[in-house]
């Protein structure tokens, strides 16, 4: 149900930059604590979508609304929402600690109680053994677990990932994703996950949005995309056609 918290509902999303228009007039509707992504070709207007969901971008015309409530026209820090790109956006000088713990200090969480929050989440990403080290010390797998944790310590009910996995070799980026499907239910809120890699999206998701050209051509789980394609687009992307 749309006002459920947790939910994402777009409806009649529409997003031009200049005569040319990214996103067309687009309707998802996001379970809470379901993992959705949108997969599809570079360009094809995922990332904006994200980006308007998080309120960095602006909707041309249409609606979003997290948990049932419009925040079409709500700043960013003001949305129940959280942002894990691809390129961690760590803060280089600051211990990981202080990097996990930056959310909270910015709302005046009190320091004992951000020690205790910041162990237990370094904890959940089983790297509470590098509080103390600085961003360049760590893998990229651990740098993306830190930007897991720091984007988690708020306890967003919604969780947005712009290929997270996407700076990671092939084995690493593997073992990632089992990591990234345990935390996503141990923590039990909504991911929108976006992916150019249809096998990574068809492993974590509940259900796969696919893009095409600013549209979605259809959503549905796996097994559905994959057995029931529904438009041609959908056949040649999964590579179904002959
Ligand atoms: P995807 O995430 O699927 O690769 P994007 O949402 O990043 O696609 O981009 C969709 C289209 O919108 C692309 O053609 C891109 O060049 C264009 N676009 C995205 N942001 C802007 C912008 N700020 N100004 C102009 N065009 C943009």
């Amino acid at each position: 149900d749309a006002a459920a918290p947790g939910s994402v509902s777009l409806s009649g999303l529409t997003k031009s930059f200049g005569d040319f228009t990214a996103v067309r007039d687009l309707d998802l509707h996001v379970a809470p604590g379901e993992f959705l992504s949108m997969l599809g070709p570079s360009g094809s207007g995922k990332t904006t979508v994200l980006r308007i969901i998080a309120g960095f971008e602006e909707a041309t015309s249409g609606t979003v609304r997290l948990s049932g409530v419009d925040v079409t026209r709500t700043p960013p820090h003001a949305r129940d929402v959280n942002t894990v790109f691809q390129d961690y956006a760590l803060f280089p000088h600051m211990t990981i600690a202080e990097n996990v713990g930056y959310g909270l200090r910015v709302k005046g969480t009190s320091r004992s109680e951000r020690v205790e929050q910041v162990a237990e989440s370094l904890r959940r990403v089983r790297l509470d053994h590098v509080a103390d080290r600085l961003p360049h010390q760590l893998s990229g797998g651990q740098r993306q677990r830190i930007a897991l944790a720091r984007a988690l310590i708020l306890r967003p009910q919604v969780l947005l990932l712009d290929e997270p996995l996407g700076a990671l070799d092939k084995q690493l980026r593997e073992q990632m994703q089992i990591e990234l499907k345990q935390i996503q239910r141990e923590v039990g809120i909504t991911f929108v996950f976006v992916t150019h890699d249809q096998e990574e999206a068809l492993t974590l998701s509940d259900r796969v949005a696919v893009f095409n050209n600013g549209r979605i051509e259809q959503v549905g789980t796996a097994r559905e995309v994959y057995e029931e394609p529904q438009t041609e687009f959908v056949a040649r992307f999964l590579g179904l056609s002959n």
